[in-house]
């Protein structure tokens, strides 16, 4: 089997890896670095920088835990040098295991060339050409820049351009209230920016439980950020001393920086799809079904570019479904991705992690559920380290005890949440939570008794 996957990020790289480990002749095509936008841009710049910043808040509450008052500063320059510390070694722990497993990785862009061909370019030229049994494209996504926005890496920004900028910004305008932009807020804001946030909506994370949008909007009235609220930004004037960014009913807000987080777009432009017959729909997107075929069988999409749930979580899973399918594992144990079942964290403060179904949806759709709620008020960890905001909430179904979903708000839930994750893809009941013997004193406590 001769496999060639385009795009070496989380879904690329755990494709090639599983293939490889199955039997398959593996290529990787990658522009940039083995791990993707999600190891430059993404998923570990940013987490690298709130771990930063979560170390500067937790220290300005030093107090809280007997010490005497801390007043920590960010040294940049070291930031920085942490920041590309991180991402080159997992960039570097990436490659080796795929070079280990025998699988080619070529630097270049790739396109295909028809179904079964696929090109490598340098500098626009082509260098090298693959026939393939199978081709993966996983090339990603990128951040979406409005028309009515400049971006010059200086003043105007993308995450691309945040980690960290040459100066923390003195007041950053955060553009856009979904997951990015609420955890950029934090970021900046723990690294010592004065913040304001544009949301275009009536609450933060307007795809989320409300109970949790509150509890992070509390925390950032809490922390001084500037919320304007149901505004929808539709300019950005420049000068020499910061932007002033226009509104829709007429605000304009003034800061030193903006920062344009308003979702991304699909790698699918130049992939040469045209000469294969792969839909791609009016998004930019690659439809798939649920083995992540597009609509030539043995083209296959996944990751950000399949216009599923865009997690690098996701992409991984969905890399290695693809793998198993190309190999002919799928009529055996194989189990479909249920997108529905995905684990998501916000890496704010407090944390927000959820899972399965929310609450407000089942209330949505008329749906009888059980609903459980605990306070970390209330469990000792939590008290103990200080940090006794949040909850955890267990929605189960009252007929059996199933755990449906939950959602957790509080420090360390996006670990937490694994728990709940396997609950939820196993069909355990709350009674299996209930019982299960916890350390203690330990957060997880409160997952027990929520489900008592
Ligand atoms: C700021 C930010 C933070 C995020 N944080 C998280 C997080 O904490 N947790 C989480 O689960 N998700 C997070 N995400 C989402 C996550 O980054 C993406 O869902 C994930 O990276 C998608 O993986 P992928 O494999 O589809 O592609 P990518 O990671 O985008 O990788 C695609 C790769 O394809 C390469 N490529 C593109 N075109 C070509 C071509 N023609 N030829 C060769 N190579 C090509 C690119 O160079 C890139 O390396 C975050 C996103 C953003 C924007």
């Amino acid at each position: 089997m001769r496999f060639v996957v385009i795009g070496g990020g989380p879904a690329g790289l755990r494709a090639a890896s599983t293939a490889a480990r199955l039997g398959a002749e593996v290529v990787v095509i990658e522009r940039d670095v083995i791990g993707g936008a999600a190891n430059l841009w993404d998923c570990i710049p940013s987490k690298a920088m709130i771990a930063t910043g979560a170390l500067v808040s937790r220290a300005r509450r030093a107090e809280l835990l007997g010490v005497c008052p801390l007043n920590p500063e960010v040294d940049l320059k070291s930031l920085a040098i942490r920041v590309r510390d991180v991402e080159e070694r997992l960039v570097s722990s990436g490659t080796s295991q795929l070079e280990s497993q025998g699988v080619r990785i070529v630097r270049g862009s790739g396109r295909m060339n028809g179904p079964h061909c696929v090109e490598v370019c340098s500098s626009g030229e082509p260098v090298e050409t693959f026939e393939a049994d199978a081709v993966l494209l996983s090339t990603g996504s990128s951040p979406r820049i409005p028309e009515w926005a400049e971006i010059d890496g200086d003043r105007v920004l993308t995450t691309r351009q945040a980690y960290p900028p040459p100066t923390i910004p003195e007041h950053l305008v955060v553009i856009g209230s979904g997951v990015t932009g609420v955890e950029f807020v934090h970021m900046f804001s723990s690294l010592g920016s004065r913040v304001t946030l544009i949301v275009s909506r009536q609450q933060v994370l307007p795809a989320k439980d409300p109970e949790v949008a509150a509890a992070l909007e509390a925390d950032f009235l809490a922390r001084g950020v500037n919320l304007a609220i149901g505004a929808r930004a539709t300019a950005i004037d420049r000068s020499t001393l910061g932007v002033a960014v226009r509104c829709d009913d007429g605000r304009v807000i003034e800061g030193s920086h903006a920062l344009v987080c308003i979702g991304s777009v699909p790698c699918s432009e130049g992939l040469g799809l045209e000469t294969t017959g792969v839909n791609v729909n009016s998004g930019g997107y690659v439809p798939v079904n649920r083995h992540c075929q597009t609509n030539i069988p043995h083209i296959y999409a996944a990751g950000d570019l399949s216009g599923r749930l865009p997690l690098a979580s996701v992409a991984a899973v969905q890399g290695h479904k693809v793998a198993e399918h190309v190999m002919g594992l799928h009529t055996h144990s194989h189990r479909h991705l249920d997108y529905d079942k995905a684990a998501s964290a916000i890496f704010t403060e407090p944390e927000i992690a959820d899972v399965g179904l929310a609450e407000a949806e089942a209330f949505a759709v008329g749906r009888k559920i059980r609903v459980t709620k605990v306070p970390y008020a209330s469990n000792a960890r939590a008290l103990i380290d200080g940090e006794p905001r949040g909850f955890v909430k267990i929605v189960s179904d009252p007929a059996t005890g199933v755990v449906l979903g939950g959602s957790i708000v509080g420090s360390h839930a996006a670990e937490l949440v694994s728990v709940l994750a396997l609950a939820v893809t196993a069909n355990l009941r709350v009674i299996d939570l209930a019982e299960s013997l916890f350390v203690h004193p330990a957060l997880a406590e409160a997952l027990a008794e929520a489900a008592e």
